[in-house]
């Protein structure tokens, strides 16, 4: 079941994705090599405590923290830990959810940390640029597989590396995952027609090697099976005419990376570095 939302919900919806945003863009001021995923969470659950709203995923299928922290070849679903400790050449994909008067927002960025090589570079923004390609295609009349279709032919056909099947995006709202399935991958024209008032989180999780992935023995962690480094970058966005609305905001993230020197820069849209 599909539930469109009215303005006044987008606008809810983008309440608790700009709260993400400030969420991460604190992470992006703090993450370095030397400190630990749980030192993120905790920051991350501060921003969103304090501003009277709470952490979206803690809790929610019984997941433990505040962010989802994925490093290397993990893909997504991390549990951060005090154990995780960042390397400098690590990429860290954060992903970070808030609840806020009765709306969910979503978003997640990769962060480079100091002397990432220009492989796994490449990767990251090829996957960042492969969201707004999606994000392009998220307009009324469109159907979600031409979502698919766009970042899956970014990614795969021009680039080479491999789209993560087993996850994809969702619809989002008062529920973190609704209806529809958002999949990175997928046919022209196939697929749920795209209406006005459709909010949806589109999320490629890219692997610079091959697309299978394995869930480890913590239950939580997805991995790429081949190990090799896997990024990902998610907006939530409401479909509208002739444009999306981009409901979250990764400027606030890449202004935050900008002044700190363990990070290296991934830019907003395609223009990177
Ligand atoms: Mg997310
Ligand atoms: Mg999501």
């Amino acid at each position: 079941m599909i539930y469109y939302k009215t303005e006044e919900e987008i606008e809810f919806i983008r309440q608790s994705c700009l709260l993400v945003c400030k969420a991460l863009a604190e992470v992006g001021r703090q993450i370095r090599p030397g400190i630990s995923g749980k030192e993120i969470d905790e920051t991350a659950e501060t921003v969103i405590r304090d501003h009277g709203a709470k952490p979206g995923f803690k809790g929610l299928y019984g997941f433990p923290a505040t962010l989802c922290v994925s490093v290397n070849e993990h893909v997504v679903h991390g549990i951060p830990t005090g154990d995780q400790v960042f390397a400098d050449g690590d990429i860290v994909s954060v992903d970070c959810g808030v609840f806020m008067n009765g709306f969910f927002g979503d978003s997640a960025f990769t962060f480079p940390l100091g002397d990432v090589s220009e492989e796994v570079m490449e990767l990251c923004r090829v996957t960042n640029t492969s969201l707004y390609l999606g994000i392009e295609q998220a307009i009324a009349g469109n159907r979600l597989g031409d979502i698919g279709f766009a970042i899956q032919n970014y990614v795969e056909k021009e680039h080479g590396y491999g789209v993560v099947r087993d996850l994809v995006g969702h619809g989002i709202g008062r529920e973190l995952h609704e209806d529809p399935q958002v999949q990175n991958f997928g046919k022209r024209g196939r697929g749920v027609k795209l209406k006005e008032g459709l909010t949806i989180a589109i999320e490629p999780m890219v692997n610079l090697g091959r697309k299978e992935v394995w869930t480890s023995k913590d239950g939580w962690t997805v991995k790429a099976k081949d190990l090799k480094p896997s990024a990902h970058y998610e907006h939530t966005v409401a479909v509208a005419k002739g444009e999306a609305m981009i409901l979250s905001d990764h400027q606030l993230i890449v202004d935050a990376i900008a002044g700190n020197p363990n990070v290296k820069p991934v830019g907003v849209k395609a223009v990177n570095a």
